[in-house]
C-alpha cells in the first residue's frame, strides 16, 4: 500500500538535455529536457513521488529552493561529462560532452549537500559526482585503459555485463550482506579517473579495476554507481546485483534527514 501523501518522499530527479537542433522534427528542434523511462519507474517502486527539476532560471527557484523542498538527489544518466568540467580539454571532439548539463548538474549536488540531504549519481550522475567535488574522469576507457573490458557496447546496451569486486568491509559490501563479487550491467564509455574531495572507491571491475561504485565521506549519504539499477529486472535479471537495496538505502537516508 502506498505511504500516506504527507509521508511519501519526495525526489529530485536531473534532467537530461536536448538542445535546441533544427534537424529534429519533434517539438520543431525547440530545447527539450526529460527523463529516460525507466528512471521514475525505478525511483518510484517504493511509493516515493519523483519530480524532474528544470534549471533555475534568474526569475524562477533556485537549486537552493529545489533542496529545500526535496528529500533527495538522483542524478541520471546520459550524455558525456565535458572535459572542461573538471579543467581539461577534449581529446577529441566527440568527447566534449556538455558543459552546460554539467554546471545544472554541479549546482543541484551543491544545493542537496549544503542541506545534507541524500545524493544518488548513476552513470553519468556517477561521474559528474565525482567532478562536482573536483575530481575527474578518464575521456575514454578503450584507448585509455589497456586491456579494458567492453563497458559500452551500443547494440547489447544494458544487457552488455561485466563483474564487479566490491571492497571488503566497505558501504556496499555490508548493504549487500558482505558480498564482495557481483555481476552488473555497463553501459558507459567513460570513467572515474581521480577521486574528488571524499570520494572513497567503494567496487572496481574485474579484471581491469574501473571505478564502478563509489561513496562521498561525510554528513550527507551521497553515492554513484556506474551501473544503471534502473535498466536491471530483478525477476528476469537474477545474475544481476538485486537494485533493490541501493534504492531502500537511499530512501531511508532521506527519511532520517527528513526525520532530524
Ligand atoms: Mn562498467
Amino acid at each position: 500500500m502506498s505511504p500516506p501523501a504527507e509521508k511519501r518522499l519526495r525526489v529530485g530527479l536531473s534532467a537530461c538535455f536536448f538542445h535546441a537542433d533544427p534537424e529534429r522534427a519533434i517539438f520543431n528542434g525547440r530545447p527539450l529536457l526529460y527523463m529516460e523511462r525507466s528512471m521514475p519507474d525505478y525511483l518510484g517502486s517504493t511509493g516515493a513521488l519523483v519530480y524532474l527539476l528544470p534549471e533555475p532560471t534568474p526569475v524562477g527557484p533556485s537549486y537552493a529552493d529545489y533542496a529545500e523542498d526535496l528529500d533527495a538527489l538522483v542524478l541520471q544518466g546520459g550524455v558525456d561529462v565535458s572535459p572542461r568540467s573538471y579543467g581539461e580539454e577534449p581529446l577529441r571532439e566527440a568527447w566534449s560532452g556538455d558543459a552546460l548539463r554539467d554546471a545544472y548538474e554541479i549546482g543541484l549536488v551543491h544545493a542537496f549537500l549544503e542541506l545534507d540531504k541524500p545524493v544518488l549519481g548513476i552513470c553519468r550522475g556517477h561521474q559528474l559526482l565525482n567532478v562536482a567535488l573536483g575530481g575527474s574522469l578518464i575521456q575514454d576507457i578503450p584507448t585509455q585503459i589497456d586491456g579494458s573490458l567492453v563497458h559500452r557496447d551500443g547494440e547489447r546496451y544494458q544487457k552488455n555485463q561485466h563483474e564487479l569486486r566490491i571492497e571488503p568491509g566497505s558501504w556496499l559490501s555490508e548493504l549487500y550482506g558482505g558480498r564482495t563479487e557481483a555481476r552488473i550491467n555497463s553501459v558507459h564509455h567513460q570513467a572515474i579517473d581521480r577521486p574528488g574531495r571524499g570520494v572513497v572507491v567503494e567496487a572496481r571491475s574485474v579484471p581491469d579495476g574501473v571505478i564502478e561504485a563509489v561513496r562521498v565521506d561525510g554528513p550527507s549519504w551521497a553515492r554513484g554507481v556506474q551501473w544503471h539499477p534502473e535498466f536491471s529486472d530483478p525477476e528476469r535479471e537474477p545474475e544481476l546485483l538485486d537494485r533493490r537495496p541501493l534504492l531502500e538505502s537511499l530512501l531511508e537516508a532521506a527519511r532520517a534527514r527528513r526525520e532530524r
